[in-house]
Formats: C-alpha cells, structure tokens, sequence
C-alpha cells in the first residue's frame, strides 16, 4: 500500500481521558479509533493486524475440526429464558434493546443459547456428531470496568468455538485437543512462552475449566505459575486441594500478574437440555448432547501484544502478524522506490511504501510508531553506499543491502 494512500494520521499525544498503553500507542499510531469508553473501531493498520491474528486462530481451529459459521449479534429472549440467563440479575453484562412493538431483545455476550438452539435442526442421531462450529464475531458486555483499552471492550471481538459430543470420552478428547490448539495460536502470535495453561473453576459439570494466562504486568488476574510443567493455577481457585490435584507444592509456585487470552469449558448438558438438544444413540435411546465451549479475544490479545513488545519509540510487530512485512521508505527517490515497491508486491510480499511529500524526520518517527518489523530505505546517500538501508525494527543499527538481499531476507517470513 502506498502510504498517499493511506488517510490516517500519526499523532504524538493520545486522548486525555484513555489510559490504557495499548489504545494510547494503537489510537497515536492510527491502528483504531476511540468511539467511546471500550468501544473502539479498526482502522486499516488496525485492521490488518486483527486479521492477521484471526488467520492463525482460523488455521488452528480448522486443524482440530473446526467448520466457521457467523451468528447473529441480536438475540431473542426465549432460548435464554430457557438456560436461565436472561435475568439481569444472573448475567449483569447484558446490553438490551426493544424492537417498535416492545418486545425485548439482547445483544449477544456469548453463543450458547442460540447455537444451541440451531442445531436441533442439525443434530438428531449420533451418526451427526461431534460437531465443532465456531465463529469468530463481535460480542457486546456492558463491562463496568473498561480501562484496559481494546484489552477490555464492551463491544469486542471472540472467536468462539462449541463442541457438540455424544459421550464424555469424545467430549474429554476434543477438549485435550482444543488444549494444544490454543498453545499453537499463543506460540504462533509469539506469546508461547509467557502463556500457560491455568487451572480455574469449573463450573457444575466438571471439577476446572482451563484458562490460557499470559503473564503480563498489566494483568487483571493473579496466578501461580509451575514453570517446569508449564502450568499455572488462578488465584480464585487456589486451594490446598487442587495443588493435591495437580501434584505441587506451593514453594514450586510463583505468583504472576497475567492476562487471560483465552478459556476452555466444559458444559456437559446444561445447555442441550434446558434447550432440548437432544440425539438418538446406537441402542436408539435419546441423549442430550455433551457440550463445550472455547473463547479466544482476537482484539485483546491485539492489544495485550501492543503492550508487550512496544518500546519508547512506538508499537513492534513480529513478522506474523505485522500490518506490512516491511515499511519502504524514500528519501527523494520516488522512481527507484517505486521500483522495489513494486518488485516486492509481485513477489507477494507486502509493504508499505511512503512515497508521501513530508520530512525524512517524520517518515523515520512515523515508520517507528507504527511499528513495521522490517524498514527498508532509498536514499541518495544509501544508493551512494552502494544499495538499501536496511533495519529491523527492534535494532539500532541499520546495514547496506542490495535489492537480492532484502528479497531473500524477507521471503517466507
Ligand atoms: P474475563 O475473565 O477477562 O472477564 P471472561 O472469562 O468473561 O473474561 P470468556 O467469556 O471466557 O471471558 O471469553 C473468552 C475470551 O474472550 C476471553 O478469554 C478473552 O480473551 C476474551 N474476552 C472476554 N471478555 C472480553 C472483553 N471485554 N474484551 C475483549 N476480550 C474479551
Ligand atoms: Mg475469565
């Protein structure tokens, strides 16, 4: 993309009121728009990213027989009267409206209700199951607390996947499965090694659900980490019982602010049975559907990964998930940029290109705000030396390259 191209501007000061790091660099940067307190739009870097990071949760989910769908954000009242959470008393998250003849609607906080609704017309005989649907769609939670910038939104984005089994070992399967799924996504969008498989309550139909915490200073959660099994355990459940449980003792635990990026449940027949999902086994007996629900924040773990890797310069991307691979810069050699530009977009990969009429200074402070992971510039003085310079993002020093060797460097990246 040319730069000239792309209409928002970088800023130096963030909005007074928004105290978050994440939405201050994202909103400087011209990742997103503030529409209001946890409420944020994605403006094409923006955008980029979160698509990115949806492509690898897409892969992951795909891989474990997951098959996307996209459900409607507004919700009719029935199913939930059923399950028991239309009160706004048992769920205070509720955003309600009212359609002209008074009849009340909901804006969905989750799926269970109406996918579990849809499927009856799906699921009958076991020969039906198991069935993974997910989607990867915008949630509404009027959140009291939403200060923690796109970490928290009252309106956000989840991917959420519904497993749909005819008997507890293949519901037990999937979800161990589901398990390393969601490690791949963290270790994909580089948060492998800070994020771990964090034992939390499990609700009526089985002892824990399973949270996916990455240790973060700016973490809402507490958690006791065991390194060397790779497990933690939330706060709220930290009892002498479960380090039974798990086999640990509290001297191997450390104590960890972190993030919760992501939650596996197990939901047995709560939901196919208050809403009537029912199947027909082998032995022709009815059975009510085992269920299970899986959550991914694509937009807080944006953010989460702005707060991260940034440094006093502005954003840092990994090449995964970069809104561009490389950010191409011309210092008053337009045809020559536009050359390698154009080099690089044939060769599928993608840059940005600041072809824009503004001072180098301000190219150089913009290209480190925004963040891109590679920066290539054309300058006088770099054709003069002999070819490009060339920078990561997160190094000081820059190098003379040729055109070869940025190709090279930056194929299957
Ligand atoms: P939290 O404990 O942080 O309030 P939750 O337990 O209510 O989250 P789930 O309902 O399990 O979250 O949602 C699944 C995933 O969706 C979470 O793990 C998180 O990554 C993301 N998520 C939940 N609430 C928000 C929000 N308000 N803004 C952005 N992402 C969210
Ligand atoms: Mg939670």
């Amino acid at each position: 993309m040319k730069q000239s191209h792309l209409f928002t501007k970088t800023r130096k000061e963030a909005p007074s009121d928004e105290e978050a790091k994440n939405a201050q660099l994202l909103i400087r940067a011209g990742f997103i728009h503030k529409e209001l307190a946890g409420v944020y739009s994605l403006l094409p870097l923006g955008k980029r990213v979160y698509d990115n990071i949806c492509t690898v949760i897409r892969e992951e989910m795909n891989t474990i027989g997951g098959v996307e769908l996209h459900l409607s954000a507004l919700q009719e009242s029935a199913t939930y009267e059923q399950s028991g959470r239309w009160s706004d008393e048992v769920v205070d998250v509720w955003f309600k409206t009212h359609l002209k003849n008074d009849t009340e609607l909901g804006l969905g906080f989750t799926h269970e209700e109406p996918l579990t609704r849809a499927m009856t017309n799906h699921i009958s005989s076991y020969r039906d199951l198991p069935a993974y649907p997910y989607q990867i769609q915008t949630k509404f939670r009027n959140e009291t607390r939403a200060k923690s910038g796109i970490m928290r939104g009252r309106e956000f984005v989840m991917k959420d996947l519904y497993s749909f089994s005819k008997d507890q070992s293949e519901h037990d399967h999937f979800y161990e499965q589901s398990k390393t799924a969601y490690m791949n996504v963290y270790k994909r969008l580089g948060l492998g090694d800070k994020t771990y498989v964090t034992f939390a309550s499990g609700g009526s139909f089985a002892k824990y659900s399973h949270e996916f915490q990455t240790i973060a200073d700016i973490g809402e959660d507490t958690i006791y980490v065991h390194a060397e099994k790779g497990i933690a355990i939330n706060e709220e459940v930290y009892t002498d019982e479960v380090l039974r449980d798990l086999g640990v003792t509290k001297e191997e635990l450390t104590k960890q602010k972190a993030v919760e990026v992501g939650n596996i449940f197990s939901l047995g027949t709560k939901f196919s049975e208050a809403i009537g999902l029912y199947f027909t086994d082998k032995e022709g007996n009815k059975q009510p559907v085992i269920m299970g629900s899986y959550g991914i924040g694509p937009t807080r773990v944006m953010g989460l990964i702005a707060e991260l890797l940034s440094d006093e310069h502005g954003l840092v991307w990994s090449d995964q998930i970069a809104p561009f691979k490389v950010h191409l810069i011309s210092i008053n050699q337009d045809q020559k940029a536009t050359e390698l530009y154009d080099q690089l977009t044939s060769q599928g990969i993608s840059a940005l290109f600041d072809d824009r009429d503004v001072r180098p200074g301000q190219k150089f402070a913009d290209s480190d705000l925004i963040g891109i992971p590679h920066r290539v510039v054309i300058s006088d003085k770099s054709l003069d030396a002999g070819g490009l310079e060339y920078k990561a993002r997160t190094n000081i020093d820059s190098e003379i390259i040729s055109r070869e060797q940025i190709i090279s460097k930056l194929t299957n990246r």
